[in-house]
């Protein structure tokens, strides 16, 4: 069963809380891109320079299977570092917090593997 364009953009949505706007983009292969903004960001982001606080802050992974995993831990460490007053029953993703950390550390793990 594939769900539809606006179906999973629903769903990621509700698993990322009320702070976020996701949208997903069909990339070139015809996959889907998931882009998730936060709403409370999209002012100044303090300790950022100047530049950049100037864009709404978001996570934007195109791919196939993993693109919503990557964005979607993404924006996990993003409620944690900035909104740590977001909690689970607001943001269901933050569940997966030990995991998405956990996903991170294996990453760091084979890009220093393949560097060496
Ligand atoms: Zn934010």
């Amino acid at each position: 069963m594939v769900a539809s364009k606006s179906a999973r953009e629903r769903k990621a949505a509700v698993e990322a809380g009320p702070l976020a706007t996701v949208k997903i983009d069909l990339d070139a292969q015809g996959g889907f891109a998931y882009k998730i903004s936060c709403t409370a960001c999209t002012t100044t982001v303090a300790g950022k320079e100047k530049t950049r606080s100037q864009r709404p802050w978001s996570a934007y992974r195109p791919g196939a299977d993993n693109g919503y995993l990557a964005a979607m831990d993404r924006w996990v460490f993003h409620l944690h570092e900035q909104h740590a007053d977001t909690d689970a029953t607001e943001a269901p993703c933050l569940a997966y917090l030990a995991e998405a950390q956990q996903r991170l550390h294996e990453r760091r793990l084979e890009q220093e593997a393949r560097g060496r």
